[in-house]
This record gives C-alpha cells, sequence and structure tokens, in this order.
C-alpha cells in the first residue's frame, strides 16, 4: 500500500533529514485510519535508508527499507495495548527504554513507535518522560494519537506534534479505483468514510454491507415503506447513512433528513415519515 495526501509530511521529515534536525520526539496526531501509522513506517526508511542522495529517500530496495517494510527491523518496533489489556503499561515502556538504551543495532536511528498512545498509563508515561528527556543518540520515539490533549504536558511540551489532514473525497475514490464500485456506491462509501481511508477501504470491501444499503436505498426512492417492511432501528441507522451522504451532496438537505430521523427515533409511523422525508428531498 501506498501513502497518499501526506506529502507535505514526507517533504518535512525529508528537509530534517538533509539538515540532520530530526527530533528525537513526535506527536502524529489525527484521526485513525488515515495512514498515521504506514507513514511512521516511511519516516523509519526515511531515516535508515542507504541511498545517499537523501531526495532520493526512501528507496524501498535497500535492506534498511526492506527490513523496516516486512518488520524485521531491530531498530523500528512498535509498541501498542496487549491484546488482553486496555493499557500500555509501565513494563512494556520500561523494556522498549532498555532497548533504546543498548543503542541502535544497525548503526542508524533507533526508533520506537507508540501506538494510540492516549491508552498509556499515567506511571508509563512518566517513566517514558525519563527517556525524552535524555534520549540516547539517534533516537526517535513518535506517538500516535487522534487526542494529544490527553497526553501529559510534560511530554507534550519535549515532542515536535505533526498533524495530519484527513483525506479529500477526490483521494479517497481515487484510492477505491480497484475496487469495482459503480458510481452510486463511490457517492455512498466515500460520504460515509468522512475523510478516513480506512474506513472506506473497510466498507468497500463489504459487498454486503453496500448491497444492503441499496437495496433500502431503492425501496426509499420508490416509496416502498409505507407497508413498514423495516424495523425501527433500521430506519434510524438508514437515515444515519442518508445524512452523511446528504451532507456531502445537497447540505440544504441535511435538516430535514435529521429532523425525521428525530421523529422516527421518537416514534413516529415510520412509512409514513420516510414519506414525507421522500417527498422533500
Ligand atoms: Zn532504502
Amino acid at each position: 500500500m501506498r501513502i497518499i495526501g501526506h506529502i507535505k509530511q514526507i517533504d518535512m521529515f525529508r528537509a530534517a533529514t538533509e539538515s540532520g534536525k530530526i527530533h528525537s520526539a513526535y506527536i502524529f496526531v489525527g484521526q485513525s485510519g488515515i495512514g498515521k501509522k504506514l507513514f511512521t513506517l516511511k519516516v523509519a526508511q526515511m531515516l535508515n535508508c542507504q541511498e545517499t542522495n537523501i531526495k532520493r529517500r526512501p528507496c524501498g530496495l535497500c535492506s534498511q527499507c526492506k527490513k523496516i517494510e516486512t518488520g524485521t527491523h531491530p531498530d523500528f518496533i512498535t509498541i501498542s495495548v496487549l491484546e488482553d489489556k486496555s493499557w500500555i503499561s509501565i513494563e512494556q515502556i520500561r523494556e522498549m527504554i532498555k532497548g533504546l538504551q543498548y543503542g541502535s543495532v544497525m548503526g542508524g536511528y533507533n526508533i520506537r513507535v507508540i501506538d494510540e498512545a492516549h491508552l498509556i498509563k499515567p506511571e508509563a508515561a512518566n517513566a517514558l518522560l525519563k527517556i525524552l528527556e535524555e534520549p540516547p543518540k539517534n533516537t526517535v520515539v513518535i506517538l500516535i494519537t487522534p487526542m494529544p490533549k490527553s497526553l501529559p504536558q510534560t511530554i507534550l511540551s519535549r515532542s515536535a506534534i505533526v498533524y495530519f489532514n484527513i483525506f479529500s473525497d477526490a483521494e479517497i475514490r481515487d484510492e477505491l479505483k480497484d475496487f469495482n464500485l459503480d458510481e452510486d456506491e463511490l457517492n455512498f462509501v466515500s460520504s460515509l468514510a468522512m475523510g478516513s481511508l480506512g474506513k472506506a477501504i473497510e466498507l468497500a470491501k463489504d459487498r454486503k454491507f453496500i448491497d444492503e444499503y441499496k437495496n433500502i436505498l431503492a425501496d426509499f426512492k420508490e416509496g416502498k415503506f409505507v407497508n413498514k417492511r423495516y424495523e425501527r432501528n433500521e430506519a434510524v441507522e438508514f437515515l444515519n447513512m442518508l445524512a452523511s451522504q446528504v451532507r456531502f451532496r445537497q447540505p440544504e438537505k441535511l435538516g430535514v433528513v435529521l429532523k425525521m430521523r428525530d421523529f422516527i427515533r421518537r416514534n413516529t409511523n415510520i412509512g409514513l415519515t420516510l414519506e414525507v422525508l421522500r417527498l422533500s428531498l
């Protein structure tokens, strides 16, 4: 998979590599599914790539780039919440610190990524702070989170913060080219994804979900709701989806969709309410 939409950030890291001004701590901020994790891999490749012309980094072909890509590079390690836990523990951070104190195995940058860094336990955050205060040479710690404010101020103040923008509709549609979706389906998926590429791909893969939605939409357009074929929660769910599409394509109609959704929530007749909505769209 390639990265799209992060050109500015990549250029920023390339410039930092050229001038040797790499920070020892970064916080990557943005909602989930927009490629932040993948981007850390590119940063690691950029820093450790063997290509001497930095403008051509990362080459993706040298042994460093390949090891990073396949997750076998000893100096590029990601820490995340363990499967049966809900926090990043102090043990995990201690082990990470130990690895950093030994220094880089391959002689380049020693990079650690902490995914979902907002789930770090307070005592683990304190331990992390110590290594950020006095980082060993060529250490880079990257914290990934959509909620930087949930991190201690002491960590925030020692880190460079990189914000990731959400993807544009055009970028998402372009990335979904290979999923064989028709125009209607593309509109549906990209409007539901609301800028999250990960979410868009997840939806595009879910044929059953797309077909169900299309069936309901077809029934809706033909006014087949009057016989109350759908359950209340199904109707509400449908209107939530319709709302996210309308928000995109006909923002002036959003109000009426949300209003009808709230009517249905409050036990109005589903068929009649949807019929009123259909006639007003
Ligand atoms: Zn390379």
